[in-house]
């Protein structure tokens, strides 16, 4: 018998490294980090064995997901996991003593530094032996760590005390004070005070590990704010925005709006402006907005993952699934490729990547982007149909996406809490193949609606992409009148009746909504086309409130340019 083994090696928390966060970049970098953990225990396992095969993920994939599987071979099983484990483990602490002395070079770490970060990771692996029997073998671990995780013990830490603002979870070991007051009540003694730094918002405190995530690459990356204005930067001239702002210390880009030119809000940030210097930059941004128009204040995030992800892996798609190995390699290249393509899609300006990471896509977008690289990524999602494998009848794969749009005001916590809820919406209630988009309006109100990514052929962000586009158009579009008076009427019914009265409404409605005067031929036209279109719309909705909200929010998007 050989000495070939199975591995498969998870690290998590996944949920503390992705989506505990108050700024983007604490998303970001956390992602970034747990991806160069995996790269660590990846690259262990060649040092232990030279000849590993690594299955998922493919090397072509920048930002790692939290598990791996490999193909190993050893004589010691339980010594080879451990070794892995450990590696991990010992270089976490090494990042998080190099992060410390790095910003810190005089100072002993707080007491519970080390202690933090030595309970944080959780990792779990699972080894067994095959020879040909990959397929019975792969099944049998990921249920074997399926069972693991359930039964996990928590080695809960109970500390009093001020906590983290970040997580929520763990003490606060790091801190800055809010203007003017004295240390935060509660905090433990030894704690450390950042002063300078802008990293921090005034009055947030750290934990060990949030202040690592934080603190992991010095690298900046752009704000929802900045995000949300990008393409108005792109418009307005490169002088004229240089010269507003010189005015301000630490400029962000939060100071493009001019909600927040007020003395109390600089004040509290830090941004330090006499009176006179604030009138001086209320004018010059004046003058901007004159000639440039204002900036977006919403910007998009977006989740993507691939539907039916585990059946796919286990073969049940698969008509011989004996040869479930080199289904797995051609799908975790194809899953690399589609990687790489993300990357090329998403660039700034369009938007901002956090993670591509095989079947799984997290994005910041500008608004003026996002329909566009809606369509590129589920376009560009691989079809495991057409890897050269016999797959039962009709199989195909695909993905769903939650799509949230967002004020740069609102909580990011609150944007990845409804992020993760529309991309669960687009699978369930969507059924799967579908994307579920929610507006959260900084007014409270919100409007959340999902669709099949293609209505009759077309798709379906395309049909919400054109009618932002009429609702925008001052001479041949359409006033929202139409969207306004259609809801009131059938409000009040439980079900729109008929699709004929749908229709004859339509008709009377867009025909009063239209912007077009003196040419009749043109009217006529328009308005038959998006009778059409809508009816569809309405035809392959989930309820009713999911056709309005579709239509408010193309609404809302069109206003908001
Ligand atoms: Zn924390």
């Amino acid at each position: 018998m050989n000495n070939n083994y199975l591995f498969l090696f998870t690290i998590g928390p996944v949920q503390s490294f992705i989506a505990e966060a108050r700024k983007t970049k604490d998303l970001y970098e956390g992602s970034k980090l747990l991806s160069n953990l995996i790269d660590i225990a990846i690259n262990e396992v060649k040092n232990q064995d030279e000849n590993a095969e690594i299955i998922f993920p493919s090397k072509k994939i920048e930002s790692k997901p939290n598990r791996f599987i490999a193909i190993i071979e050893t004589n010691n099983s339980k010594d080879f996991g451990n070794k892995i484990e450990n590696k991990v483990k010992e270089s976490f602490m090494n990042i998080a003593n190099r992060i410390f002395s790095e910003n810190f070079p005089d100072k002993p770490k707080p007491i519970n530094f080390d202690k933090q970060i030595k309970d944080f990771l959780e990792i779990y692996w699972v080894m067994q032996p095959f020879e040909n029997n990959y397929e019975s073998i792969y099944k049998e671990i990921e249920k074997t760590l399926g069972a693991i995780k359930n039964v996990r013990v928590f080695d809960q830490l109970e500390e009093t005390g001020r906590k983290c603002s970040l997580c929520g979870k763990r003490n606060a070991l790091f801190y800055k004070k809010m203007k003017k007051e004295k240390k935060p009540s509660y905090i433990q003694n030894n704690a450390i005070e950042i002063k300078k730094d802008i990293e921090l918002n005034f009055g947030e405190g750290l934990c060990a590990v949030c202040f690592v995530k934080r603190f992991y690459e010095n690298k900046s990356f752009p704000s929802t704010a900045a995000i949300a204005s990008i393409d108005w930067v792109k418009k307005v001239p490169k002088d004229d925005l240089e010269n507003y702002k010189k005015l301000f210390k630490n400029f962000d880009e939060q100071l493009y709006y001019e909600e927040n030119l007020r003395q109390n809000y600089l004040k509290k940030y830090g941004y330090f402006l006499n009176d006179n210097e604030l009138e001086n930059a209320k004018n010059k941004l004046k003058e901007i907005y004159k000639k440039n128009g204002k900036p977006k204040k919403y910007y998009a995030l977006i989740m993507l993952d691939g539907d039916n992800m585990g059946k796919w892996l286990s073969g049940e798609f698969l008509e011989d699934n004996t040869n479930l190995k080199e289904f797995h390699n051609k799908i975790s290249e194809s899953l690399g490729k589609y990687a790489e393509n993300i990357n090329e899609i998403v660039k700034e300006p369009k938007g901002k990547r956090i993670y591509a990471g095989g079947d799984d896509v997290m994005t910041f977008l500008n608004l003026d982007y996002l329909f566009d690289i809606l369509i590129d990524l589920r376009e560009k999602f691989p079809k495991f149909e057409n890897l050269g494998f016999t797959i039962k009848k009709g199989m195909k794969s695909s993905a769903s996406a939650g799509v949230v749009i967002a004020h740069y005001k609102t909580p990011l916590s609150e944007v990845l809490k409804w992020v993760r809820k529309m991309e669960k919406e687009a699978k369930e209630k969507g059924n799967r193949n579908s994307l579920a988009i929610a507006v959260l309006k900084h007014s409270g109100e919100i409007h959340k609606t999902v669709y099949k990514w293609k209505i009759e052929n077309e798709w379906s962000v395309k049909i919400m992409k054109e009618l932002v586009e009429q609702l925008k158009d001052e001479k041949k579009g359409f006033s929202n009148t139409f969207i306004k008076v259609l809801q009131e009427e059938f409000n009040r019914m439980e079900k729109i009746p008929e699709d004929k009265i749908l229709e004859i409404e339509l008709q009377r409605l867009l025909n009063r909504s239209s912007k077009i005067r003196n040419n009749k031929n043109e009217k006529e036209k328009k308005i038959s086309e998006w009778k059409e279109k809508i009816k569809e719309l309405y035809l392959d909705l989930v309820d009713k409130d999911n056709f309005f909200s579709f239509l408010n929010i193309s609404d809302f998007i069109a206003r908001e340019d």
